[in-house]
C-alpha cells in the first residue's frame, strides 16, 4: 500500500523550500494580495483516507477550477446537448483569448477556455431561477463543507476589470450563442470564479469524477452527479483542454486529468483511485501555478502511477 502521507509530506518539504517563488495573477488585482509562499496539499481516496499537509486547509480562489462544477451542472441537465453550443478540442491560445472566436463564429473550442465556460454558465442560468445559490449549493454538498462562500472582494475585483470576459460575451451574443443579458452573466461568472475552497475541500469535490459520476460521500450515501460516460468525457475533456495551451505538457509531465485556476489552484484525479489539490500561488506564463504542476509531476512519479 502506498504512504500517501508519506509521498506528499517528502515533496512538501523538499521542493517547497527549494522552488523559486513566482508571481501570483495581478490582472485580476485582488488576487495580487495572495502569499506567494503559501503551498498546500490534500488527498482523498476513494477509500474514505484523506491526508494533507501544509496550507491545505486555508481556502484561496478557486477561479477556473470552478468550471469544472459548472460544467457538471450544466451536463448533468442538457447531456450531449451542451456540445451543440460548445466544443472538446484544446485551443492552443491563451484562456482568454478572443482570435479563434470571430472566425469560428462564436462557437468556443472547449468548456475551459473562458469563451467556453461563459457559454455553460449562461445555460446554467438558463437552467437555475437562482445560479448563484445553486452553484454555492452544488459544491457545499460535493465538498461536505456547508462554509463554503463567495469571496465578494474578489469578484467585485474581477467584476471592475472584466472588459476582456464581457467582449468575450457580446461577440458570442452576437452569434446567437449567449442567450442572457451579459451583465447578469459576467456577475454569476465572477462570483463562481471567487469560490473561496481549500484543498481539502477540493480533493473531496473531485472524488465523484474518480469514482464514475458518483459522489460516495454525499451526506444522505452515495449519490450520482454524473453518468459513467458523462464522467469519462468530462475526465477526457479535462485531460486535453484543463492547462489551457500547456495542456499537452501537464499530461505528458502529470498524466492525470485535471484543472487549474489563476489562484494557484489545481485539482486532479486517478479514475477508481484518489482526487489531489494543490496551492501555490505563483503562476508560469499559461497561469498555472508552477509549483503546483512540480508538485503533481513529482507525486505521480514517486507514486508510479497515473492513468497511463
Ligand atoms: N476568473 C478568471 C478569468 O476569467 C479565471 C481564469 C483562470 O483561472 N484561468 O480571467
Amino acid at each position: 500500500m502506498t504512504d500517501y502521507q508519506k509521498v506528499i509530506d517528502r515533496i512538501y518539504h523538499t521542493v517547497g523550500p527549494m522552488w523559486p517563488q513566482a508571481k501570483p495573477a495581478d490582472y485580476i488585482p485582488a488576487l495580487a494580495q495572495a502569499d506567494p509562499s503559501s503551498y498546500g496539499i490534500a488527498i482523498n481516496t476513494l477509500g474514505g483516507d484523506t491526508f494533507s499537509v501544509g496550507d491545505s486547509h486555508v481556502p484561496f480562489s478557486i477561479q477556473s477550477i470552478s468550471k469544472v462544477f459548472t460544467f457538471a451542472m450544466v451536463a448533468r441537465h442538457l447531456g450531449d446537448r451542451i456540445w451543440e453550443s460548445v466544443g472538446r478540442e484544446p485551443s492552443g491560445n491563451p484562456f482568454n483569448s478572443l482570435v479563434q472566436l470571430e472566425y469560428e463564429h462564436g462557437r468556443p473550442r472547449n468548456p475551459f477556455i473562458n469563451a467556453g465556460a461563459l457559454v455553460v454558465t449562461d445555460r446554467l442560468i438558463d437552467l437555475y431561477p437562482r445560479p448563484k445559490e445553486a452553484i454555492l449549493d452544488f459544491v457545499r454538498s460535493l465538498s461536505g463543507n456547508p462554509d463554503i462562500y463567495f469571496d465578494t472582494a474578489i469578484a467585485r475585483s474581477e467584476r471592475a476589470t472584466a472588459n476582456r470576459n464581457m467582449a468575450l460575451a457580446y461577440l458570442m451574443k452576437s452569434f446567437g450563442n449567449i442567450h442572457n443579458d451579459v451583465e447578469t452573466l459576467i456577475d454569476v461568472y465572477c462570483s463562481q470564479c471567487a469560490i473561496s475552497m481549500s484543498c481539502v475541500d477540493l480533493a473531496r469535490s473531485f472524488l465523484f469524477l474518480a469514482n464514475r459520476g458518483v459522489n460516495p460521500l454525499a451526506p444522505g450515501g452515495p449519490e450520482r452527479i454524473l453518468t459513467p460516460s458523462q464522467a469519462k468525457r468530462l475526465g477526457a475533456v479535462m485531460l486535453t483542454c484543463g492547462f489551457y495551451d500547456e495542456s499537452g505538457d501537464f499530461a505528458f509531465r502529470v498524466g492525470l486529468p485535471g484543472k487549474s485556476g489563476v489562484g494557484g489552484g489545481i485539482a486532479a484525479y486517478m479514475p477508481g483511485n484518489l482526487a489531489i489539490a494543490v496551492w501555490c500561488p505563483g503562476l508560469n506564463s499559461y497561469g498555472n501555478s508552477l509549483l503546483g504542476i512540480e508538485t503533481l509531476e513529482r507525486f505521480t512519479t514517486d507514486i508510479g502511477n497515473s492513468i497511463f
